[in-house]
């Protein structure tokens, strides 16, 4: 009943000791190894589950121990724009939520050369987030009509995910994100099988149960 069991790299066993968690929520008990395993996985998630640590772990440790060969290099486009390539990407709903995840991605991925970004909303933000994507991405946090924007611009493809995390996909259909979400996955994205995927929603209704099916593999895990 600790994270040592689940044979995570050193380097982020420390930052997790650090930010002092010592015994892992039932959440991240169940959805560390599935990831891990590159299992898809919906889980039933609420805030205060522990759920951001329970998509981030394994995803900062897919990155550390696959390395470079995981990574896709940046292109150069006919304008001359470069063109990075996240291997992670998490949709949040909301700008808030986005930044308390990006703050919990900087801190478990301290100490190793694990490039954060994020993207969200708002006309004073935009140079500074486009200016940000020039040292690179590795994991990439984002509300979805920001992202697309800066798809649509060329800053950013999506042809090298190997992870797709969908946070609190309920309240982004609330939010009418729907439309959004699914352009984004239409968007490079690589297919079903060439990702690992997963969505956080704290309820399960009829449409979310649509979205499960059309994003997750058909032997995807389910945590209630
Ligand atoms: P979340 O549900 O991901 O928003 O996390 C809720 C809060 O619980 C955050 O403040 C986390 O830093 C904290 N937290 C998450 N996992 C653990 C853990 N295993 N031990 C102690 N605190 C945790």
């Amino acid at each position: 009943d600790n994270f040592t069991e689940a044979n995570l790299h050193e380097w982020i066993q420390e930052n997790v000791a650090k930010s002092g968690y010592t015994k892992p929520t039932p959440v991240q008990k169940h959805s560390i190894p599935t990831l891990l395993a590159n299992r898809d996985l919906m889980s039933c998630a609420q805030t205060g589950s522990g759920k951001t640590a329970a998509f981030l772990l394994p995803i900062i440790n897919h990155i550390l121990t696959k390395g470079p060969e995981g990574l896709k290099p940046p292109t150069i486009n006919n304008t001359g724009r470069k063109t990075f390539y996240p291997s992670a990407l998490i949709l949040s709903p909301t700008r808030e939520l986005a930044i308390q995840i990006h703050k919990e991605a900087s801190k478990f991925s301290y100490r190793t050369n694990i490039i954060t970004s994020i993207l969200y909303g708002g006309r004073e933000n935009y140079r500074d987030q486009v200016n940000r994507l020039r040292n690179g991405v590795h994991i990439l946090i984002a509300t979805p009509g920001r992202l697309i924007d800066i798809i649509d611009q060329g800053y950013i493809g999506l042809q090298g995910c190997q992870y797709f995390v969908l946070d609190e996909a309920d309240r982004m259909l609330d939010m009418g994100f729907e439309p959004q979400i699914r352009k984004i996955v239409g968007l490079g994205l690589p297919q079903k099988d060439g990702r690992t995927t997963a969505m956080f929603s704290a309820t399960f209704p009829k449409e979310i149960q649509i979205l499960a099916k059309d994003f997750l593999k058909e032997n995807y895990v389910f945590l209630a």
